[in-house]
């Protein structure tokens, strides 16, 4: 099988896995868990895994709390493992399920990672959402799995630790996010220079509108995305722009570039998925219609292609393509993306937290909109008062590729992760009377 890989390796691009195996991209059926399996990404993966259940054997399913839907799933795809949040959704499942079978049923953070370290599987789809994502993705890379990511915020909250395990383990990151996918593709297997990744952003629902303009609008008139299905949260970070800030943290990770190298275009009609420009002036750009479906079984059957995975685009009936350059002045959150970025991991966990909250509040009416950038500033700047009081990382060690030895390291990772995480979440709930 030819070398996938080389434009991966280019001297501007370091991507942050290598490629998978022969042997895995030869096995079939591939063993799978899916991590987040009731999701809006986890219902398209296990559609395409019913349509195709020849090349795909499923072990696994994790989900927090819909457990009706975790129980319609597992009832098709009778995995052996089944994972949920808390006891009481255990208890729920097993009412759900027949005396004739009787999978083994975790729970919480454990269960989540003890899916993703099943010795049986070799492929393991991190899509939960936020950051309860994190612990999933660590323990599918501490094991050396082909992880198919649409966590974003596994690479935002720890990138440069995925990245040695994964270099320590020969794990593999193959990438869901649309964008990050569309820049794989046209990277993959070619040997020419490239120079810039240019991401598109549809610019959500008020694309258009000066920031100040939209003080009042509602949860509904924000959860009205114009182009892509998607959950609640990614659809408010759309609205806002910080679903592109995440990206591009989430890109600098993915393929080792400088945040020099990365530019935002908003492109309403979210045909054009992400571009790549190249020395000589020529772009690559990856198109189709706008449908999570071509990511994710792009990844699940990588390096080959399914067949009318989406309907094709017509470019004859007035197909209309238009790019901008995103201002940071109109974007505050693609501008604090950038500013936590260049601080460092710590305010990257600081920045997600604070979002992550804001949504929340957003969602359930106790803030405006436009206070959702104000409290993630707010976050940062309490962060820079205190962060003294909190250890630093060691992300980068030179760790070897002793299982017991990267479970420490991660832990001891992680566990800066969750104080960073937990202490910003208290400071923003704390103050978000005041904006
Ligand atoms: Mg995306």
């Amino acid at each position: 099988m030819a070398d996938l890989w080389p434009g991966l390796f280019e001297s501007s691009v370091d991507y942050i896995s290598g490629q998978p195996t022969i042997l895995w991209q030869t096995s079939f059926p591939r063993t799978v868990v899916i991590l987040g399996s009731t999701g809006s990404i986890g219902r398209n993966v296990v559609k395409i895994i019913l349509e195709h259940p020849e090349t795909f054997t499923v072990l696994g399913l994790a989900c927090a709390t819909n457990v009706k839907l975790l129980a319609k799933q597992a009832l098709r795809l009778r995995p052996s493992h089944l994972a949920v949040l808390t006891p009481a959704a255990r208890e729920e499942l097993k009412t759900l399920l027949p005396q004739n079978y009787q999978p083994e049923i975790l729970v919480g953070t454990e269960g989540y990672t003890a899916l993703a370290s099943l010795k049986k599987v070799t492929t393991v789809v991190s899509a939960q959402s936020g950051a309860a994502g994190l612990s999933g993705t660590l323990a599918a890379a501490v094991n050396g799995k082909v992880l198919c990511l649409a966590n974003k915020e596994s690479l935002v909250l720890a990138g440069k630790l995925v990245r040695t395990l994964v270099r320590a383990t020969n794990g593999v990151i193959l990438p869901i996010d649309s964008e990050h996918h569309a820049l794989f593709q046209c990277l993959a297997g070619r040997s020419s220079e490239p120079e810039k990744l240019l991401l598109t952003a549809s610019g959500g629902p008020f694309v258009g509108k000066k920031w100040d303009e939209l003080k009042d609008v509602t949860p509904e008139e924000a959860l009205k995305h114009p182009n892509w299905q998607m959950g609640k949260k990614i659809t408010i970070d759309s609205a806002t722009m910080m679903n592109k800030g995440l990206e591009i943290i989430e890109a600098c990770h993915l393929f080792g570039v400088k945040l020099s190298q990365i530019e935002v275009l908003i492109h309403p009609q979210s045909i054009v998925h992400s571009m790549v420009r190249f020395k000589d002036g020529s772009f690559l750009a990856q198109m189709g219609v706008a449908d999570m479906k071509m990511p994710i079984a792009s990844c699940l059957f990588w390096p080959e292609m399914a067949a009318n995975v989406v309907g094709p685009l017509n470019f004859t009936a007035g197909l209309n393509l238009t790019f901008t350059q995103a201002k940071m002045s109109d974007f505050p959150c693609l501008a604090l993306a950038r500013e936590a970025l260049a601080l460092g991991t710590q305010q990257c966990v600081v920045l997600n937290a604070a979002n992550e909250v804001a949504v929340e509040l957003f969602l359930a009416g106790k803030i405006p909109f436009t206070a959702i950038p104000k409290l993630i500033a707010y976050g940062l700047e309490t962060y820079a008062k205190h962060e003294q009081d909190f250890d630093t990382f060691d992300e980068g060690a030179s760790v070897g590729s002793d299982v017991p030895n990267l479970l420490k390291f991660v832990a001891d990772n992680f566990q800066i992760i969750e104080h960073i995480d937990q202490e910003t979440r208290r400071w923003v709930r704390d103050a978000h009377g005041e904006f």
